[in-house]
């Protein structure tokens, strides 16, 4: 197996890996969407609100808010001593104490934190409006979760692998006519000295269109075998080079358990 990273910018990373299956790829991307662990809230305790929105639609809300997730410190709730019934190792405390003298909007940036290490991603994210005399006091518990049982946990906005694509140009046949390079709306070909050639193979979405445009069949379009370009995007909770590390840990405990469960089976 080979990786390389194409690029790494803010919460994007691009790269691309060789010498694996389609299901292996598969796999890591529907693990970094629904089985790495991340911070979101769980419970609100409203104080007050006299707020124009409802305590739920508060509280659904504040769940959404992306919460940075450390690397260690928290268990999940149902792994946790206390039984999931709550307590500073699987639980951050987050509290909001607004009264509001003029109209304003509550944002994340106002929910501040017991932990340091657990608090929202963006500040800018709205929460509510109040009215002058409004306010809003409230307690939030912060904890561990998986994307499969909530969105709200999912530590990614988006996750997707293509396939490596293959553009293949047979100059011999290739007139120079220049139909293909119109017909590419991803920029992939150019002309160079009276002949179609290959300027940006990675954007490539290998639809077709060139091949369909060629009228003397020069060119051929398909994948690379056991190669893949992968795309993650994550919501900031962890770095998006982490998602994909901590997805491939998830996937090698899995696979100890069922060589675990077989030995004890057998
Ligand atoms: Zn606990």
């Amino acid at each position: 197996m080979e990786v390389e990273i194409l690029e790494r910018q803010g919460n994007e990373l691009r790269f691309v890996i060789r010498g694996v299956s389609t299901a292996f790829v598969n796999s890591l991307r529907r693990t970094a969407i629904a089985e790495v662990p991340t911070m979101a809230i769980e419970d609100v305790v409203i104080l007050t609100n006299s707020s124009a929105l409802f305590d739920e639609v508060i509280a659904h809300r504040l769940g959404l808010i992306p919460l940075t997730t450390p690397k260690d410190g928290y268990v999940m709730p149902k792994d946790c001593e206390c039984r999931g019934s709550g307590c500073p190792k699987c639980q951050a405390r987050l509290y909001l104490d607004v009264k509001a003298e003029f109209p304003m909007v509550v944002y994340a940036k106002d929910l501040l934190s017991d932990d340091p290490n657990v608090r929202p991603v963006y500040g800018d994210i709205p929460i509510v409006k109040l009215e002058a005399g409004q306010a809003l006091v409230l307690e939030a518990y912060a904890q561990l979760g998986l994307g499969k049982d909530h969105a709200k946990w999912q530590p990614v906005s988006a996750c997707a692998y293509k396939y490596y694509p293959k553009v293949n140009v047979m100059d011999d046949l290739c007139d120079g006519c220049g139909k293909c390079v119109e017909a590419c709306a991803k920029a992939v070909l150019k002309l160079n000295k009276e002949k179609a050639k290959v300027v940006d193979i990675l954007k490539c979405m290998l639809c077709g269109d060139c091949v369909e445009a060629c009228p003397r069949g020069a060119i051929d379009v398909g994948k690379v075998d056991g190669c893949f370009v992968f795309y993650l995007e994550s919501t900031g909770t962890l770095p998006p080079e982490d998602v994909i590390i901590k997805s491939a840990d998830v996937l090698i405990d899995k696979a100890k358990r069922f060589i675990k469960a077989l030995e004890e089976a057998s």
